[in-house]
């Protein structure tokens, strides 16, 4: 809980922050901005991650200080992981010896943590940074509310998905008053893609194909596409947004080629259709509308069984696709 989390920070004061391999932009703006939160407590703290900072948060305040690790090589009085379902997910082994605050808004995550602090009505983690900044009495300065941003616009695909609510604009907006600049930040995350990343981005949707209900839709990512486009893994996060923005889709499969035979598989939805539960019935996770599992098995027969389960999904639930938006 909230309480006991100030509590630790107030006694201890050497930390570090971690969150999921691959890291997003709510695990990147969250971890840097508490960061920023303990430093500013004249805290001694640090992000580790196993991976690098993607190129899309490389100009998050802070970003160019993360320290990619193998494992937790320092000793911590406390290591903050941030949205992550187990503690296998930050892929740093050496964490099931630290004492963990497990820090994340995903109703499924598996309670790992020594303390752990789960809020499934945050719209992203990084709300609950914000909301842990003002309980502590830190000072919100224009790193921490930029950091912020970026979690909130992110987690929200900038503003557009069912978790954006008053409260998201009410955030938003004291992060803007306290020197977050959204268009600055929108440039450094949306506007700043390699070249690659855009020939990539071709090369998937090439493969975009739909099911005879024309209600869901999948692209494949081969080895060979990253390969002829000189493109990274991370390049391909975002691509999934086109297939949802056909007018009749309600839910989106991208398989991206990891290694031969494993896939790592990515799922959005709108509306009602739950792809939780099937990136859950493959060993993943998510929200209701973003989840994703990686998995080693044969393509053909994965594709078929994904795309069985989506249309499951989709005929599960009520149909408000098409009907009119009525102001609340
Ligand atoms: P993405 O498709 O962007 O990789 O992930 C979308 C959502 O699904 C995120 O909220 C992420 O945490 C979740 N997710 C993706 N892959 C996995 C996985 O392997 N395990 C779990 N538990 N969640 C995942
Ligand atoms: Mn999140």
């Amino acid at each position: 809980m909230l309480g006991q989390v100030i509590e630790l920070i107030e006694k201890h004061g050497r930390f570090a922050i971690t969150s999921h391999i691959r890291p997003d932009g709510d695990s990147m703006g969250s971890s840097l901005a508490l960061c920023w939160i303990l430093r500013g407590l004249g805290k001694d703290a640090e992000v580790i991650m196993c991976d690098t900072v993607p190129h899309s948060y490389s100009k998050l305040p802070g970003a160019e200080g993360v320290r990619v690790v193998k494992d937790v090589d320092r000793e911590y009085d406390a290591v903050f992981v941030i949205e992550c379902s187990d503690v296998t997910r930050p892929g740093l082994p050496g964490l099931k010896d630290q004492f963990v605050v497990n820090i994340d808004h995903h109703s499924t995550t598996v309670l790992f943590g020594n303390l752990n602090w789960i809020d499934s009505t945050a719209a992203a983690v990084g709300e609950m940074i914000y909301n842990l900044a003002k309980a502590i009495g830190a000072k919100i300065t224009p790193e921490i509310s930029s950091c912020v941003y970026a979690a909130l616009l992110t987690d929200t695909g900038s503003f557009h998905f069912s978790n954006t609510t008053e409260r998201t604009f009410k955030i938003a907006s004291e992060l803007v008053r306290h020197g977050a600049q959204p268009a600055k930040l929108s440039q450094a995350i949306f506007y700043n893609y390699p070249y690659a990343k855009v020939q990539l981005t071709g090369a998937v949707l090439s493969t975009l194909q739909r099911d005879e209900s024309g209600r869901i839709a999948w692209i494949t990512m081969s080895k060979d596409a990253l390969e002829n486009t000189g493109a990274t893994e991370d390049d391909s996060d975002g691509i999934i947004t086109y297939p949802l923005t056909i007018g009749d889709v309600e839910a989106v499969a991208f398989f991206r080629e990891l290694s031969s035979s494993t896939y790592r598989i990515s799922l959005r939805s709108k509306n009602r259709v739950n792809v939780a539960r099937v990136a859950e019935s493959f060993g993943g996770g998510g929200h209701a509308n973003a989840a994703g599992f990686t998995i080693k098995a044969d393509y053909e027969a994965l594709s078929r069984e994904v795309i069985e389960k989506l249309k499951d999904a989709v005929a599960a639930a009520p149909a408000v696709n098409g009907r009119e938006i009525k102001p609340r």
